[in-house]
This record gives structure tokens, C-alpha cells and sequence, in this order.
């Protein structure tokens, strides 16, 4: 499926869609953005723009897994057999300086952490050990290597531990503090713009009247953009009224993707994509056979004096429950790509369902669901809602039940795939 294949209405199915915002995902994230420096815990959430590298070898030392007795395996291949305990290593501890090599018949009684001293190639654990004095009596073997980590396993001095492009989360944090990364090289946050329509909707921080809607999609977007590592860019609410609307495109186009939110439908004020028309947007595709999120709009506009560049844009449909899942299925992983992140597949475990679920056929659902059971028998639970924009019953989802578009009915007990809401 490429853009050439695209009419002015193009309702895909979603799979077709995701491939195809996969595909511009790639073209998008081929623009490097720019790079800072950042204390290591500030770069949570964020994308590497270098690679951490180790600084030394991983681990730096052989390295003692077990409190016991650094020995040859080669002494215990006779027991019972015992041997001398001719010191003791700590971790942290070093060896006396004129120390050469442990000789055999000869053990070091060794902590957990400690290096292991040359000419020893095992650790016996305490426990299959006796002691009397400086005699240990070992009472099963080892095979060498058992107990110990060898010096430079984990990783080479050198070798790349992270790489470019990686979201960071808490073991990246930790792999780069070994390494002594005390701040790391992040690319910049793409700014997302987030542009509500609708003349009905308001500022969160007015009373409506009766009538009206508080602008809720503006701040859940906000808040996966930033969860997304975007930079959310609150735009002004653009009335149903095309002069204004326009406007704030091309002030929305200005960011690295634009997020339009409602006036995507086929109602008589719905300008959203007349007005992206109007300014030679390209459309990739005008609908998706999903439930919620059917009229979701994806294309892209030239950026002006530089061929072969574009804004992207999603024109998301108002209803906040659509625009959220809109958001997660579509718009997120073009937020990664302009953020410089690899790509991340959509994964969708699999869970038992609690009761039937009936639906019409004809389009991939993504209900609002509650995972249950056990951590190895995972069952899932549609909530009851009322429809996509019940945002009430949204908030108490903890994932989207994900129903196929070929059948009616699914029975409680049978294996279907959630996507977890995070
Ligand atoms: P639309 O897609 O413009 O037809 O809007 C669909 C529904 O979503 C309507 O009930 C709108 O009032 C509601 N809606 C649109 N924009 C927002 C918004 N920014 N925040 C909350 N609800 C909205
Ligand atoms: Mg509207």
C-alpha cells in the first residue's frame, strides 16, 4: 500500500492502516532531530541520540556469585577433599600485592561480589562445605566456571550497551549508570500540536453552559504526547468556522505533527478536512474500519521551501474516547518516529474473556476492557460503557479488548488479544 493507491476517500482496514503509518513512520524518522545533553534521570522517557558504551569490561573482574570458597574444580574431582584456606576476599577487598596465582590444594574463602583470585576457576558454595581452622572439607564438586562470572562477559570495554535511538526506562537507567553515563546524549522532544475544534467546546478553566464541553481531548492528548515523549503543544480552540480554522493548521503545522482533534466527520460543520483540502494536504487515508475511531484522517502537508519534507497530521475524531485509542493505535508511533525512537511494534497478549461478547461484524473493535485472574491465566473484562464517549467508563480500563472484524460472537473462555493501556 503505498500513497500513490490513495483516493479522496480511503477507508482501510487497520491493519493496512498501521502498515501504512509504519511506512511514512520510517520516512519521518529519518530527519535526525537536534541533540542535547541531559543528567542521566532526566533522560527517562527520552530517546538516546548516541549509544552508551561500556567503559570498562562488564563485569570488570571475575566476579563471585556466591559466598563460599574460590577454588580449582580440578581439587574436588576426588571427595571428600580438603583444602587450605589461605585467606579470605571481601567484596571490594583486594589480594595482598605479591599474591601470584592460587595454587592447587589451595582455597580462598570468597563473598558474593568479590573478584576471584587468578588460578581459581570456581567458587564452591559454603553451604556444601565444612570448615575447622584454616582446613575446609569439600563435600560436592564443582565444574569450573561454576559460581563465577567471567571478566568482560557481560560486555567488552567499549562495546556498544545501549543503543541509539532506545527509549530510556529504569534498566537502561541502570545499565548506563554502570557504566558511569552520569548524563547521556537525548534528542530534542518533538513539539506535537494539539488542535481541538468545535464550537461547543471550552477552556477547562470556564464554567460551560449547559451546551457546552469542557476541552477534555486537548489535555488527555497532552498527556500521551508526553508519555509518548512529544513536547504537547496546546493550540488555541478552533471554532467550526473555516477562516480560524485554517489558521490555526498552518499555525499547527508549523510543529513536527500536527493532532486535530473532532470536525472529522460528515457533519454540515465539519471543515477539518475541506480546510486541509483547501491547503493541498495529502491524504494517506480518510477512515480506518475500526470501532472507536472510525473517520480518522492521516496525511501529510509540504513544508514550505523544502521538497520532499511534510508535517504530518492526524485529524482524530472528537469523540475522547476515539481520539485516545486513535491516538495509541495510529498517532504514537509517529510521535516515536519524529522523536528519533526505533520503531515499536503494537503487541497484543492474549487473555481469557470473562463473559460472551456480541458485536456486529465489519470492523476491528478495541473496547474498553479491565484485565483480571491470575498473572499466568490473564482474563479480560469489557467495561460497560456507552458508547465512545462515555470518558467515565474509559477511566476505568486498564486495556482495549481487541475484537476481529470477521465474526459476531465470542463465547467467555475464548483467547483474545488486549492491548495494555500505559
Ligand atoms: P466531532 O468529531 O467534532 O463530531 O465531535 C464528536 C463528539 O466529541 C462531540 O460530542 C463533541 O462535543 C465531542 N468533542 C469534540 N471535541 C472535543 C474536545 N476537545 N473535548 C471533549 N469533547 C470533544
Ligand atoms: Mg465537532
Amino acid at each position: 500500500m503505498t500513497s500513490a493507491t490513495v483516493t479522496a476517500e480511503t477507508i482501510l482496514p487497520f491493519e493496512q492502516a498501521r502498515e501504512l503509518v509504519s511506512e511514512h513512520c520510517e520516512r519521518a524518522g529519518k530527519l535526525v532531530p537536534a541533540v542535547e545533553s541531559v543528567p542521566l534521570l532526566h533522560a527517562v522517557g527520552r530517546v538516546l541520540a548516541e549509544a552508551v558504551r561500556a567503559d570498562r569490561d562488564l563485569p570488570p573482574f571475575p566476579r563471585a556469585t556466591r559466598d563460599g570458597y574460590a577454588l580449582r574444580s580440578s581439587d574436588l574431582e576426588r571427595l571428600p577433599a580438603e583444602l587450605e584456606v589461605v585467606g579470605q576476599i571481601r567484596a571490594g577487598g583486594t589480594l595482598p600485592s605479591d599474591f601470584g596465582s592460587l595454587a592447587s590444594g589451595q582455597t580462598f574463602s570468597i563473598m558474593t561480589g568479590a573478584a576471584v583470585p587468578a588460578g581459581a576457576d570456581a567458587v564452591l558454595m559454603v553451604e556444601h562445605s565444612e570448615r575447622a581452622g584454616n582446613r575446609m572439607r569439600a563435600l560436592r564438586r564443582v565444574s569450573a566456571g561454576e559460581n563465577v562470572v567471567p571478566r568482560g562477559s557481560e560486555a567488552k570495554s567499549g562495546a556498544t550497551l545501549i543503543e541509539r535511538g532506545t527509549i530510556v526506562s529504569y534498566p537502561q537507567v541502570g545499565l548506563a549508570a554502570a557504566a558511569g553515563a552520569a548524563s547521556v546524549a537525548v534528542f530534542r522532544k518533538p513539539r506535537i500540536a494539539i488542535l481541538p475544534t468545535g464550537d461547543e467546546v471550552v477552556a477547562i478553566t470556564q464554567q460551560p453552559a449547559q451546551n457546552q464541553i469542557r476541552n477534555s481531548n486537548s489535555f488527555s492528548l497532552a498527556a500521551q504526547v508526553a508519555l509518548a515523549g512529544g513536547e504537547p503543544l496546546q493550540l488555541s480552540i478552533a471554532p467550526d468556522e473555516p477562516q480560524r480554522l485554517r489558521e490555526l493548521i498552518l499555525e499547527g503545522l508549523e510543529a513536527d505533527l500536527l493532532l486535530l482533534s473532532g470536525g472529522v466527520s460528515a457533519g454540515e460543520f465539519d471543515y477539518v478536512e475541506g480546510v486541509l483540502r483547501e491547503i493541498h494536504a495529502e491524504f494517506l487515508f480518510t477512515g480506518v474500519q475500526i470501532q472507536p475511531g472510525k473517520p480518522l484522517i492521516f496525511g501529510r502537508v509540504p513544508k514550505p521551501g523544502l521538497p520532499e519534507r511534510f508535517t504530518y497530521f492526524f485529524g482524530l475524531p472528537g469523540n475522547p474516547i476515539s481520539t485516545m485509542v486513535t491516538f495509541e493505535l495510529f498517532a504514537k508511533m509517529l510521535v516515536r518516529a519524529v522523536a528519533g525512537a526505533c520503531a515499536l511494534p503494537l503487541h497484543a497478549p492474549g487473555a481469557r474473556l470473562v463473559a460472551p461478547v456480541r458485536v456486529k461484524s465489519g470492523l476491528t473493535r478495541f473496547l474498553p476492557a479491565r484485565l483480571a485472574g491470575e498473572w499466568n491465566s490473564p482474563q479480560v473484562e469489557p467495561v460497560r460503557w456507552q458508547g465512545s464517549g462515555d470518558l467515565a467508563a474509559f477511566a476505568k480500563a486498564d486495556c482495549l479488548l481487541v475484537v476481529p472484524p470477521d465474526r459476531e460472537e465470542f463465547a467467555a473462555g475464548e483467547m483474545m488479544c488486549v492491548i495494555p493501556l500505559c
